[in-house]
């Protein structure tokens, strides 16, 4: 049983906290800091009811590197979660070396000023988190997180060498609203207006952001239009499958949300650069983002399912020459709802945080230094998977994908 503290009281913080709270064996005490108080004492009142479990809750700007530091002084905590946003990484990151303590995020760092997702600013912590005996796990919760972990499952359990892979994000989920996003919508709106980005031939290829588009069947969904898009576990993955020749990441979007978003970036809504208004600076996307819903707010209305997963095509391990691999997840968005009070959006990365914390408390996973998903054993977390909503199923397909 350990301390734990938790940074931020989004939709994903939600979740973990709540599944950190159903599992009191691993997380007997938790403590739940973010900007906005009142969202975690939300959030703590939610878990007290659901399940009986306390969390004590602190107001904390997590940029201020002092006061991390001494909150975690006061808390003890034996692993720091980081479920605040992409800009705070380093500065918390920061605050664990300097009180000595494990760290986890789900999201990689990113400067307010450019949207870029790349993992060097934190893997240049290696030495420092290795000299100081602690740990630090980026990106475990859906994508990047059990993405990585499905890709060395297979690379564990049935191919040898992974030749092609593609990770394909599908929501399904209907809000009833003409344009929303399902989690953070200034980190995501950065996302999908990036340029695409794709590994190939030891290489990438970028292409124009939502200029590649393809269907695909989801089993749970139906048939679907998805994007090529950049997402962060290429990175990590074309590092530690170092044999890969393409690996792609889709995720689907619909016509309105295409469509909302053509015009959005058309008039400049997206931008990440400060415009002047009356006199004083305003960043657009992070005034599109106060006039939208809040993610969290859409769980009650959402309905239908997600589908992630991962296509992995290589020599197989049984001597069979070369075969395909299918491996995902389908969550329910009312399931997710009823069983923590969040979308399944939320569900599918606060469920990885929450295990990904187990892997480390129990020292299932150790290690000085800083580590991403997929350098430890895949087997005891695609256990915890199972075994806290998340359950995954493997297919054999007939050939590699055609498109
Ligand atoms: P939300 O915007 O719902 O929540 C973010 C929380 O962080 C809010 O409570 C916010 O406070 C708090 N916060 C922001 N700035 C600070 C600060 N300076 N100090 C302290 N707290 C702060 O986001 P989500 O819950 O949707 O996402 C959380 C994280 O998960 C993000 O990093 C996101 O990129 C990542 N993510 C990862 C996915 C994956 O599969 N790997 C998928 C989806 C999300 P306030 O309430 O005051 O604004």
């Amino acid at each position: 049983m350990s301390t734990i503290l938790v940074i931020g009281a989004g939709g994903v913080s939600s979740v973990a906290v709540h599944k950190m709270a159903m599992n009191p064996a691993i997380f007997g005490d938790i403590h739940l800091a973010s900007r906005t108080k009142s969202k975690c004492d939300a959030i703590a009142a939610s878990v007290q009811e659901r399940t009986g479990q306390n969390v004590a809750t602190y107001e904390i700007d997590a940029e201020e590197v002092p006061a991390m530091v001494n909150l975690i002084r006061r808390v003890q905590p034996k692993l720091v979660v980081n479920l605040a946003l992409p800009y705070q990484d380093l500065p918390i990151m920061d605050a664990c070396l300097e009180a000595g303590v494990d760290y986890l995020d789900t999201a990689n760092y990113e400067p307010k000023d450019q949207a870029k997702f790349e993992y060097h600013w934190q893997w240049a912590y290696h030495d420092r988190f290795k000299d100081a005996a602690i740990m630090a796990l980026l990106g475990s919760g859906f994508d990047p997180g059990v993405t990585s972990v499905f890709t060395m499952w297979l690379k564990k359990h049935k191919l040898k060498t992974i030749r092609r892979l593609d990770i394909l994000d599908c929501n399904g989920g209907d809000h009833g609203q003409s344009f929303a996003t399902n989690f953070n919508p200034e980190i995501n709106i950065r996302e999908v207006t990036a340029p695409a980005r794709h590994w190939e031939n030891g290489q990438w290829v970028e292409t124009p952001a939502m200029s590649v588009k393809q269907g695909f069947d989801f089993e749970g969904v139906g048939p679907r239009n998805m994007y090529l898009m950049y997402h962060e576990e290429l990175e990590s993955l074309a590092r530690f499958v170092p044999e890969l020749e393409r690996a792609r990441f889709w995720m689907t979007f619909g016509d309105e949300y295409i469509k909302h978003l053509t015009v959005l970036q058309n008039v400049g809504m997206t931008r990440i650069d400060p415009v002047m208004y009356e006199g004083r600076p305003i960043v657009p996307l992070q005034f599109l983002k106060a006039v939208l819903p809040e993610p969290s707010s859409l769980g009650s209305t959402t309905k239908g399912k997600t589908n992630i997963g991962v296509i992995a095509t290589g020599e197989a391990l049984d001597g069979s020459g070369e075969q395909t691999f299918y491996i995902k997840n389908i969550c329910d968005h009312e399931d997710a709802f009823a069983e923590t009070g969040n979308q399944a959006v939320s569900y599918t990365t606060g469920v990885p945080a929450m295990i990904g914390s187990a892997m480390v408390l129990t020292g299932a996973w150790q290690g000085d230094g800083v580590f991403n998903i997929e350098e430890f054993d895949p087997d005891p977390f695609m256990d915890m998977l199972n075994s806290q909503g998340l359950p995954w199923t493997v297919e054999q397909l007939a050939g590699p994908v055609e498109f």
